[in-house]
């Protein structure tokens, strides 16, 4: 009797199983759960050959991970790939250099980045997607809440955060904006900008490290191809709306958001080697 009780529940659980699968329609992402020892190499070597294996949906978001943005690089490599360091300009100026390029012409048997697959450094959700616009071309942000990280990087991510001034003279004639709900929390959101085709993922979708969001490209206002990644601190849960500027043709809510962003002092620039050095050296994975 006992025996038959245990066959009905097997034959039920593998039932079960298939339809779960087949009503779930998921993005690419190359693992349920971290693997026991991963590693930036072994999770972009996964990724760059996506499985067509049909996952669970992921609820939560993966446990901390940082995965190198590009193919064939490792968080190692990427420094003798940097071409464009980055350069944090005060409050309400537009100069500077808001991110990281990576970029070369000739590295090993590969004639040009262009092409290159480009991938999510940290898991996190979508939350924009830009068309091919000036200044950042094809785009994707990705958040990821601060909360997610380990605790010694949120104290030193949040210990670069500056108080906002409450008058901000806007160089480049902002329209005005209206600055995002602040409920205390930050996130950390990561912009992978001059992607070569516009990603093909919906807002707010959850993201895993080392998922492919495109490859590099050229688009907006960039002279070679390169992979720009900006990393900034802000208030969680923004609506970053649509952003471009630089030309009359946009929109003031184009221009505004972008200055939000950018100026604002709300989405505060740092360096995406704080969250690299923080992986690198936790030896623990
Ligand atoms: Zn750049």
């Amino acid at each position: 009797m006992k025996r038959l009780y245990l066959l009905i529940i097997a034959v039920m659980l593998s039932a079960c199983q298939p339809q779960l699968v087949a009503s779930t329609v998921l993005p690419p992402s190359p693992t349920l759960e971290p693997s026991a020892s991963p590693s930036p190499t072994q999770t972009k070597s996964s990724t760059s050959q996506p499985t067509q294996t049909m996952l669970l949906p992921t609820s939560t978001i993966q446990a901390f991970q940082v995965c190198s943005p590009l193919e064939e690089e490792t968080l190692d490599t990427l420094s003798s790939i940097l071409v464009n360091p980055l350069v944090i300009p005060p409050f309400g100026r537009d100069d500077g250099h808001h991110g990281l390029d990576f970029s070369y012409y000739r590295r090993d048997a590969r004639e040009s980045i262009e092409g290159i697959g480009v991938f999510t450094i940290l898991s996190g959700t979508t939350v924009l997607i830009l068309p091919d616009e000036i200044p950042y071309g094809n785009t994707i942000v990705i958040e990821t809440p601060l909360s997610e990280l380990p605790e010694s990087l949120q104290e030193k991510l949040q210990s670069f955060y500056q108080l906002i001034p409450e008058d901000i003279y806007y160089q480049g004639e902002c329209p005005e904006i209206s600055p995002p709900t602040f409920t205390g929390r930050l996130s950390v959101y990561h912009l992978y900008a001059h992607l070569e085709n516009p990603p093909s993922f919906q807002m707010g979708e959850v993201i895993n490290c080392g998922v492919q969001l495109g490859t590099v490209g050229n688009t907006g206002r960039s002279s070679n191809p390169h992979l720009h990644l900006e990393t900034r601190l802000g208030p969680s849960g923004a609506d970053l709306g649509d952003m471009a500027f630089y030309e009359t043709k946009y929109t003031e809510a184009q221009q505004a958001n972008y200055c939000l962003w950018r100026m604002s002092g709300y989405f505060q620039l740092f360096d995406p080697y704080l969250i690299f050095n923080a992986w690198l050296a936790d030896l623990t994975h």
